[in-house]
């Protein structure tokens, strides 16, 4: 079987280039391996220019409205109790459960007629002649390029020798919990060598996600989501009583680095394509806007054979995005590295909360494309 894009891996990423590609008359397989809507560890915040990219794609009105909560804005507080915290200027940002992210995506790339073939694991690639044949667990399948979407340890990222290791101690894990949002904002609760993410995800259903640096908490000490929670008292009290709503998931270390985001006859797209945290909570949106990108040019690039040189606009469009996405997560890193920093610029942003709308403007809302 030919087909002339194959994507491996069907979260966000893979299931977004996948309605590109096949929305403009591609036929399009998308290869994942879970076998139902895959879950993963996320804090499901969706920045306004996500939730933008997810009306471009046809799939905002799909979302289960029982499964999403608008917010208004960010929240920081501190283990001192200062806060400070803004609304977003140009619409609200989205919580969404995974679970019905995927089933909203899913429905529309089956809409605009990609193949999902579900469960069926990518095991190995290689092209030969005119085609990227990849082979799966099912058998082998002909595409003109494969577009690797396979998440943050991106197997097909490390075979096409485009891994660079890095050495970060970051990692993730989250949790629902049936109980009323109680701000209309994503708060971020910061303690040292760790933050909280307390995201609106649907009536009646708040996920809560940490991060943290392994490298900063006590040597030997066993880390789990009950005992990163001890770390928020406030945050524990507001849970005491309530009941879980889904199992404990985590991911990591977040950090990853692609030397470049092509090869012939593939590209690497979402978390595959190199990620530096999920501290501004940006990865879907980057994910998005980076398959926008890659789908309005696969039709020209496979009428050119697609190389690496009919591919590059893809690259040059991915570096603008992920520079800015890279810069601000690099620079709350820097403060969530450093303690005494980040309470006294929290004071000061507390004092100036417009500063941080400005701030929150520049990162949350705007088009990344139009950088
Ligand atoms: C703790 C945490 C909190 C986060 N919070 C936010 C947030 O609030 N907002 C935000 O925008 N982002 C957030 N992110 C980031 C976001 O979750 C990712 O950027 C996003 O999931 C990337 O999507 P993806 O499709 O690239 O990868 P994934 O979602 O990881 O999907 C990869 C898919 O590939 C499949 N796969 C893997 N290997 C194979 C194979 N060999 N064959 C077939 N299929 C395969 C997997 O089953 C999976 O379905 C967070 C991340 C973490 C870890």
């Amino acid at each position: 079987v030919r087909f002339e894009v194959a994507v491996a891996g069907g979260g966000p990423a893979g299931l977004a280039v996948a309605i590109q590609a096949a929305s403009r008359g591609l036929s399009t397989i998308v290869l994942e391996r879970a076998s139902a809507v895959p879950d993963k560890a996320c804090g499901e915040g969706l920045m306004p220019a996500g939730v933008r990219a997810l009306e471009r794609l046809g799939v905002r009105d799909r979302l289960d409205p029982g499964a999403c909560s608008p917010f208004a804005g960010i929240r920081y507080e501190q283990e001192d109790g200062a806060f400070v915290e803004a609304r977003f200027r140009d619409g609200p940002g989205l919580g969404i459960r995974r679970t019905a992210l995927a089933a909203a995506l899913t429905e529309r790339a089956l809409e605009v007629g990609v193949v999902l073939e579900r469960p069926c694991s990518v095991i190995g690639n290689e092209v030969r002649g005119d085609a990227h044949l990849v082979r799966t667990d099912g058998g082998t399948i002909e595409a003109g390029i494969l577009v690797a979407a396979d998440g943050l340890a991106s197997p097909i990222r490390a075979r096409a020798g485009l891994d660079v290791p890095e050495r970060g101690r970051r990692f993730g894990i989250r949790q629902h919990f049936l109980v009323a949002p109680w701000s209309e904002h994503v708060s971020v609760h910061w303690a040292e060598g760790v933050e909280a993410y307390v995201t609106p995800a649907g009536a009646g259903r708040t996920g809560v996600a940490f991060l943290w640096d392994a490298s900063r908490l006590p040597q030997g000490e066993k880390t789990s989501f009950a005992s990163l929670l001890e770390r928020f008292p406030v945050l524990a009290a507001r849970l005491a009583s309530a009941v879980p709503d889904s199992t404990v998931r985590g991911a990591g270390p977040l950090a990853r680095t692609a030397r470049r985001r092509l090869a012939p006859r593939l590209a690497l797209v979402g978390d595959a394509a190199g990620y530096v945290d999920a501290i501004t909570g940006e990865g879907l949106t980057l994910a998005f806007v980076s398959a926008e990108a890659l789908g309005a040019l696969l039709p020209r690039a496979l009428g050119q054979g697609a190389t690496a040189r009919s591919l590059a606009p893809y690259e040059r469009a991915f570096r603008r995005h992920f520079r800015r996405y890279a810069f601000f997560a690099r620079a709350v890193l820097l403060l969530s590295r450093h303690v005494l920093v980040r309470r006294r610029a929290l004071h000061l942003l507390a004092a100036a909360p417009w500063a941080f709308e400005a701030m929150l403007a520049f990162v949350a809302e705007s088009e990344p494309s139009a950088r």
